[in-house]
């Protein structure tokens, strides 16, 4: 047990009293609020590079927080991306994992619209607080400078995780945990992206790269109503996966023949609506070509990689649109449950594998090596 173990905490504190709890629960070994005293945890140490599954004392919720027991956790891209050291730590000791679900264990003062056994899925910010945003009574939604579960404080490859009491949705008896996990980011992130690209039903929609995000796009297009829809992957089986699910045609992106593909399918007018989840240059650029008048494109996927538009002449005329996107709003997640949980969307084969937490890095390994071309990869504490 650790200093650098201790959850962070946020607002109001509860640290005095959340210390006397912990003590008396080394003690009695649980305590009154029904939480026992230590849990297992995933700790990623950013300076040793390690990530182990250790003993850590079970958070103890302040004002405004609550305890979830963790029921999923997704291994996102982005935590790689964190254990890699491409994403700056924020934290020299911390939990990864960013999309949760679980049962609510305990509630703090002023959280008191959840009780224990509530079902929820977690979103993965919560305002700073003090930016101009929050300050002006802004929230998750507007804040400026967003605290990022997993980053900022601690995630969900653990067997409880704390949270703020605004970043939960409740998720109904009909929508499996495991599914709502998924929700949280792997599918949100991509539904927000729906919302930037202002996308109306009956416009014609393109999906560049059909790994987790990509295909997810496809899915929740299809929901939107848009028509047709064109996925894009050199990866045969990934192509025959976004036709599974609902897109119109599947194109493989290096053949050569895309442009004049995608020029025939939309009668010779180009795509209203491009999403580029790869993000690298030539996928890029043959999005930003393949947009008709009007059309948007939106970057979903990150890479280092430069970005250049096409001839002003052509850009300006046609009056185009490039928008960056990342992240979700939390009503982006509500949605999805009440999509999910009316049967509009079926994501039950975005569960790719289900490991117990002590497994994690074998998770990790699997997804790195993209081995089965998985979407989700999630862990059970
Ligand atoms: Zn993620
Ligand atoms: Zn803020």
């Amino acid at each position: 047990m650790t200093l650098d173990a201790r959850p962070i905490r946020t607002g109001a504190d509860s640290a005095d009293s959340a210390d006397s709890t912990d003590s008396a629960a080394s003690a009695a070994g649980a305590v009154a609020d029904g939480l026992p005293a230590t849990m297992r945890a995933a700790r990623f140490d950013t300076a040793a590079g390690t990530l182990k599954v250790e003993d850590v004392p079970v958070p103890r919720p302040g004002a405004g927080e609550v305890v979830v027991k963790v029921a999923a956790c997704g291994i996102c891209q982005s935590d790689l991306s964190q254990l890699d050291g491409h994403i700056p730590p924020r934290l020299p000791v911390v939990t990864p994992g960013h999309e949760a679900s679980g049962v609510v264990a305990a509630v703090g003062d002023g959280a008191g619209h959840w009780k224990a056994g509530d079902r929820v899925v977690l979103g993965a910010g919560k305002a700073c607080g003090t930016c101009p945003a929050c300050r002006f009574g802004g929230g998750t939604n507007t804040c400026e400078d967003l605290q990022v579960m997993a980053f900022h404080y601690d995630g969900a490859w653990a067997e409880y995780v704390l949270t703020d009491a605004t970043t939960l949705i409740a998720v109904p008896d009909s929508v499996p945990l495991e599914h709502a996990a998924v929700l949280a980011d792997a599918v949100s992130t991509p539904y927000g992206a729906i919302d930037t690209a202002q996308l109306r039903s009956a416009e014609s929609v393109g999906v560049w790269g059909l790994g987790g995000l990509g295909t997810h796009l496809v899915q929740l297009t299809r929901v939107c109503g848009a028509s047709p829809i064109v996925a894009l992957d050199p990866l045969p089986a990934a192509r025959e996966r976004a036709l599974a699910l609902g897109a119109d045609f599947a194109l493989d992106p290096t053949d050569g023949y895309t442009k004049a593909r995608l020029k025939e399918i939309t009668g010779g007018k180009g795509l209203d609506v491009a999403f580029d989840c790869v993000g690298r240059t030539p996928s890029f650029t043959q999005a930003e070509r393949a947009l008709g008048h009007r059309g948007r494109l939106v970057l979903v996927g990150i890479s280092p990689d430069p970005l250049a538009v096409g001839p002003e002449l052509h850009f300006v005329r046609n009056r185009h649109t490039v928008i960056g996107h990342t992240g979700y709003r939390m009503e982006h997640l509500e949605d999805l449950v009440e999509l999910t949980a009316r049967g509009r969307l079926d994501i039950s084969g975005s569960v790719s594998a289900i490991l117990p937490l002590e497994e994690v890095n074998e998770g990790i390994r699997r997804l790195r090596e993209r081995e089965g071309n998985p979407i989700r990869i999630l862990l059970r504490p």
